[in-house]
């Protein structure tokens, strides 16, 4: 199990990011996202990627965040996305065997990360040293972990389903 941590969440400004942080851990193969702030057109635009496009992705959210984060050290592992962090290409190795047989809780941030996120992780990677984004940084993570495979993963119950071409677009439609 992989579930996706997003750590803050400014109204309007983070709306779409936030919601792109959602979907990109839905497609590259997270279980689960909790975001640490409510946002209600955050939550409906995710439920209506999940009811159309398919699989089990849960969307929840925890104010209490720090809770979560200690309780989820019972059964799984957790790791900190931030470019201050050691870099993925050299970590990954370790965390890819330690996934086989624990969960991962992967948290990335909004704005600046309280200073105790980086003690409670087990492990602060970086997607390099540079500063870029949540989005970008979950989506190379997530990929390395996977290797890749989560790209031809079939989602349960898709209503819409796409047939991968290379010069037409191919859709099927299951009501
Ligand atoms: N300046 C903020 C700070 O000091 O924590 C980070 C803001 S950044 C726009 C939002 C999030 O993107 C970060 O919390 C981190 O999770 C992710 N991020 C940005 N660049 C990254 C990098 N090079 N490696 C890993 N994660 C990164």
């Amino acid at each position: 199990v992989v579930e996706v941590l997003r750590l803050g969440h400014r109204g309007d400004r983070d709306k779409r990011i936030s919601t792109h942080v959602a979907l990109t851990a839905r497609a590259l193969g997270a279980d689960k996202i909790i975001f640490t702030v409510e946002d209600k057109d955050v939550e409906s635009s995710v439920k209506k990627v999940v009811e159309n496009w398919g699989g089990d992705f849960k969307f929840t959210v925890e104010k209490n965040w720090r809770r979560y984060i200690r309780e989820f050290k019972n059964r799984g592992i957790v790791v900190h996305l931030t470019m201050y962090g050691a870099n993925v290409n050299e970590i990954m190795p370790e965390v890819r065997e330690l996934s086989k047989d624990k969960d991962i809780l992967v948290i990335v941030g909004a704005e600046k990360v309280p200073k105790d996120v980086y003690e409670l992780a087990d492990y602060n990677i970086s997607i390099g040293n540079q500063p870029h984004s949540e989005v970008a940084a979950l989506a190379i993570f997530l990929d390395r972990l996977f290797e890749g495979k989560t790209l031809y993963r079939d989602f349960e119950n898709a209503k819409i389903k796409i047939i991968p071409s290379n010069d037409r677009k191919v859709v099927i439609r299951n009501k």
